[in-house]
């Protein structure tokens, strides 16, 4: 996001985004007043449709939804911007680079145009005086080709390191918060958002979901590791199905996932996780050595409202003791505290 307003059109700004955040009891920090900001510059119309859509629903916007938004609106944008950049650059060092090649041909051409010239008036005894000025002529070409090549490679190494560069851009973002076997989000995201929301949500809003592959260590132990993460990753996808717009899904850790659900209403969770346990169930994984098709694979969930100053670690101590009630209880059901 590009911010060119003149120092009076931001305080204009300033002063129509704060009164707002007082309004929607939105703490006022850097990242949310970015947000806000740019909500009263109109600049980004679907922000501030999802902003006036969030505001609708909760009264407010949850720390979990902002961050959400701040990522998918303002960042990405800088992101963008940054990518076009790049793509800029790479074409004008691929202009440069046919340039040069072109450069090298052609004093390469004229190189040999200048021996073959040489040798015949070398040939012919004639002129020698002439044939000190070819030969200078010569030497000096030779120089301007070598200097040419070498700056063709030169070209070509600064073009391999922006295309390296782009790749670890990529890479770098995708990582930071993403689980790279099933491309959920990670425990750090998890860790992240769960003590934003503790910390800053003027009241409870959220809803927290833990689910537990049943028995996940026979399945590795039976069929191998291999499969045990072709299972993951069928978990994975199917949390992702299921987690809309006010839900994020992560990967906890093992064969452990969890669900942060922006809404505090215990029948919406308790549908969710009911969903995802059916389609769990419902896993069908080919085992290629035995030409088998495994079909009993399920888990057990615990859910948990948010309450009033809850910190953290007293919301997963609870979502954790209604996971281990669903273990202890017959698994592949959906327990809530
Ligand atoms: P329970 O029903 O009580 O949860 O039993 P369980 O066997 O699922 O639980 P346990 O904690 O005994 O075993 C978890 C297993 O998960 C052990 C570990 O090898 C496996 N696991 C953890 N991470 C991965 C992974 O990334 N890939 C695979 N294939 N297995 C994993
Ligand atoms: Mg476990
Ligand atoms: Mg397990």
């Amino acid at each position: 996001m590009q911010y060119s307003d003149n120092s009076q059109q931001a305080a204009e700004y300033l002063r129509q985004a704060v009164p707002l955040m007082v309004k929607y009891k939105i703490p006022p920090h850097p990242l949310n007043y970015a947000l806000w900001y740019t909500y009263v510059t109109h600049k980004l119309p679907r922000l501030n449709q999802e902003l006036d859509q969030t505001i609708q629903k909760y009264g407010t916007c949850p720390a979990g939804l902002e961050t959400k938004l701040f990522r998918s609106h303002l960042i990405s944008q800088e992101l963008g911007e940054t990518e076009k950049l790049q793509a800029a650059l790479i074409s004008v060092a691929t202009g440069l680079n046919h340039s040069a090649e072109l450069a090298v041909a052609s004093t390469h051409d004229f190189t040999q145009l200048l021996q073959e010239s040489l040798h015949a008036l070398h040939e012919a005894d004639e002129a020698p005086a002439l044939e000190s000025i070819a030969q200078s002529l010569y030497s000096h070409t030779v120089k301007v080709s070598e200097a040419t090549s070498h700056f063709q490679q030169r070209i070509s190494d600064a073009q391999k390191e922006i295309k390296r560069l782009q790749d670890e851009l990529t890479a770098t973002r995708q990582d930071v918060y993403t689980d790279a076997l099933t491309h959920l989000y990670n425990r750090r995201f998890f860790d992240e958002t769960l003590t934003r929301v503790c910390n800053s949500t003027p009241k409870p809003l959220l809803a927290l979901i833990m689910l537990d592959i049943d028995h996940f260590k026979k399945l590795n132990d039976t069929y191998g590791h291999m499969l045990g993460d072709k299972v993951l990753q069928c978990l994975g996808q199917i949390i992702k199905d299921e987690c809309h717009e006010s839900a994020d899904g992560v990967r906890f850790g093992g064969e452990e996932f969890v669900i942060l659900i922006y809404e505090h209403n215990q029948e919406n969770a308790l549908a969710l996780a009911e969903r995802i346990r059916h389609k769990i169930q419902a896993i069908r994984v080919k085992h290629k050595a035995t030409n088998s098709t495994i079909s009993s694979i399920t888990a057990s969930f615990g859910i948990t409202l948010q309450q009033a100053f809850d910190v953290p670690e007293r919301m997963l101590e609870r979502v954790d003791q209604a996971l281990y009630q669903a273990k202890n209880t017959g698994r592949n059901k959906v327990v809530c505290i």
